[in-house]
């Protein structure tokens, strides 16, 4: 398999316990980047992303910390820095991968406002505080990832608020690329259409129908799977992708073309 020369760099990836940040976290240290693997809940599972990228000769730790309403991105900073030192003595960071984020299955008229600022206090909040607080550890010529989806483009009434959050984060990328590009770092935004994680296990998994439903939306046929979303962020903080920044890179699979 093709590998970007990550070795010396060190990238933080939010949700990197399950489903795409896992993907991500594995390919990153496959790579060669030392990987600090946050996590909210799920230790054993973020244990077990360490484990597997150790396994592969890589590097890695799990950090703990809640975003969102019950969290902040201190909180996920003073984890980090508590463990760099031991891993890396030059301290800082190079990639930021904000995958963390909730689900939130609604239509506006059963939508309520305590559901709503919790979606945008982890998808939108969180990652805005993470990158405010995350920039003086932030290299020169460093990358800022944002997980967003295929459905702030593609209109979904029943998931009308998380929709709204990833239209939000897209609109973070546009700016912070132009305000980060002085300093050579590079903002994109990767859009997933649906992928099978445990977000959608309830649905699709075990279902036949659903999944062929949920393929038939993909011009490539089929369901994503979180290598297919890791892949492209390996691309996107390695040095070939320099010149790509301030874009929403779809990754649907050509869904709603
Ligand atoms: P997932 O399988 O549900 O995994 C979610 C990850 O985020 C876990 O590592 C979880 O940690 C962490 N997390 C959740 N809430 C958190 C919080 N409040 N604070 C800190 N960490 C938290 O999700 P996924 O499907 O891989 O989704 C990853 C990203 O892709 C998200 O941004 C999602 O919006 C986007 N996306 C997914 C799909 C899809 O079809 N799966 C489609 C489009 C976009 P714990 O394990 O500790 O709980």
């Amino acid at each position: 398999m093709r590998t970007y020369g990550l070795e010396g760099k060190v990238a933080l990836v939010t949700g990197g316990s399950r489903g795409i940040g896992r993907g991500i976290a594995e390919r990153l240290g496959r790579d060669g980047a030392l990987v600090a693997v946050a996590y909210a809940r799920d230790a054993e599972a973020a244990d077990e992303v360490v484990g597997t990228i150790h396994k592969n000769g890589g590097k890695a730790f799990a950090i703990r910390a809640e975003l969102g309403a019950h969290g902040d991105a201190d909180a996920l900073w003073a984890a980090f820095d508590a463990q760099i030192a031991e891993h890396a003595p030059a301290g800082g960071v190079d990639v930021i991968v904000n995958n963390a984020a909730s689900g939130l299955f609604s239509e506006l008229a059963s939508l309520t406002e305590k559901a709503f600022d919790e979606v945008f206090a982890v998808n939108v909040r969180a990652p805005f505080f993470i990158v405010r607080h995350g920039l003086e550890r932030l290299r020169d010529g460093g990358r800022i990832i944002n997980i967003s989806s295929g459905a702030a483009r593609i209109a979904m009434p029943e998931i009308i608020a998380y929709s709204a959050t990833k239209g939000a984060l897209d609109n973070f990328t546009l700016n912070l690329a132009k305000e980060l590009g002085p300093r050579g770092i590079t903002v994109n935004s990767v859009a997933p259409g649906i992928v099978d994680t445990d977000i959608n296990a309830d649905w699709l998994r075990g279902n036949a129908e659903a999944e062929a439903q949920a393929s038939s939306l993909a011009a490539l046929g089929r369901v994503g799977r979180p290598e297919d979303i890791a892949d492209i962020v390996a691309f996107l903080a390695s040095d070939d992708a320099r010149w790509v920044t301030g874009r929403v890179i779809d990754a649907t699979g050509g869904s709603g073309l």
